[in-house]
């Protein structure tokens, strides 16, 4: 396609509440920057529960379900579209494992250990694949397309 753009790749990054709230906001978009993300959008924003409960309906019957959505609904979330090659894969080696604690050991540079605390506490969220981040994309951003941004264009014309 010749445009060089078409290579990249988008996924959906969160700063969650306890991320927000403990004030990791711009050292993480710091992060994103110098790791050669382009952020796409950015929005803060607060989850109700019957959205916190969508977003993450694939846990529904797992029994951390009702705390993880308590604790999603707890504060103002940043969301971001994050866009670079293999943005979904980078960006979750970035953020490091979901045990926040374990992260501290084993991925000891890694956000989750910057400011996570727990498992459940992980201060913030990755798309893990990406139709995953094709689908969460849409979730908060309808008018964002993920993947391919010469489709895009011509999905407009
Ligand atoms: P990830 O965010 O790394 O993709 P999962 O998709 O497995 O992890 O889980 C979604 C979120 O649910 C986690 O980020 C975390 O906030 C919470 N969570 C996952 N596992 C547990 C657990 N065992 N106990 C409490 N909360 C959990
Ligand atoms: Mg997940």
């Amino acid at each position: 396609l010749g445009n060089g753009a078409s290579s990249e790749e988008r996924t959906l990054a969160m700063i969650k509440p306890d991320g927000v709230s403990g004030n990791y906001t711009d050292e993480i978009k710091r992060i994103v920057v110098e790791a050669s993300f382009n952020i796409v959008k950015e929005m803060l924003t607060q989850l109700d529960k019957d959205t916190a409960s969508a977003f993450y309906d694939e846990h529904s019957s797992r029994s951390f379900f009702p705390d993880l959505v308590t604790y999603m609904t707890s504060g103002p979330v940043f969301v971001m579209v994050l866009e670079k090659q293999n943005a979904v894969s980078d960006w979750r080696g970035l953020i490091g494992p979901t045990d926040a604690q374990r992260a501290k050991i084993s991925h000891p540079h890694s956000i989750r250990a910057l400011c996570g605390k727990n498992s459940q506490k992980n201060c913030v969220h990755g798309s893990d694949s990406t139709s995953s981040a094709e689908r969460e994309i849409k979730f908060f951003f309808k008018d964002v397309v993920s993947g391919d941004i010469a489709s895009q264009h011509h999905d407009e014309l």
